[in-house]
């Protein structure tokens, strides 16, 4: 299946002169989400992880259905304040100033073999916060799997030495 067909650019969003990748017509159609789910599950399944981490907000989509997929828990990192419990957190930089994505500092367990999850990788900024966050709890990034990449803005290069899988790439 082509998946590629079910992403959409919208131009000047969120900002003039940049053209986002609008993944909600994959998520809209039930052979797109399902292939998407099931390409990932595939790739990761051989990886034998015991939970998925994902970020909010979009990679909490098909982070949940590819944890229900691989019949393992499911983490949330979430945006700063979000999370009830003790949090640990990681800073990103933004263009403009920092943000962070916190967990539960009792969510993982030191050498849980973790798959992370987001939609998209654009400059890698956020998916290195997701590696940190993860390995600074002692846990082991088997592998991260995104539906798009921007491959033009080499965010690969923030996650030398982990398994990266995507199936979309723009390049
Ligand atoms: P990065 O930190 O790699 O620069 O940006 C990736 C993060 O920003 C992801 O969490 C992703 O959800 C969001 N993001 C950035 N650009 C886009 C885009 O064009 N489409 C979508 N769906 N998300 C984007």
């Amino acid at each position: 299946m082509n998946l590629d067909a079910y992403i959409r650019d919208i131009p000047d969003f969120p900002k003039p002169g940049i053209v986002f990748k609008d993944i909600t017509p994959l998520l809209l159609d039930p052979a797109a989400l399902d292939a998407a789910v099931q390409a990932l599950a595939a790739w990761a399944r051989p990886l034998e992880v015991d939970l998925v981490v994902a970020a909010e907000a979009r990679g909490f989509i098909l982070g949940g259905a590819l944890a229900r997929e691989l019949g393992v828990g499911f983490v949330p990192a979430r945006k700063p304040g979000k999370l009830p419990g003790e949090t640990v957190s990681a800073e990103y930089i933004l263009e403009y100033g920092v943000d962070a994505l916190e967990m539960h500092a009792d969510a993982l367990e030191g050498g849980a073999r973790v798959l992370l999850h987001d939609d998209l990788l654009a400059t890698g900024g956020t998916a290195r916060a997701l590696v940190d966050l993860v390995q600074g709890r002692g846990a082991v990034v088997a592998g991260f799997g995104f539906l798009v990449e921007l491959a033009f803005l080499e965010g690969r290069s923030k996650l030398d030495g982990i398994d990266v899988q995507t199936l979309i790439a723009y390049s």
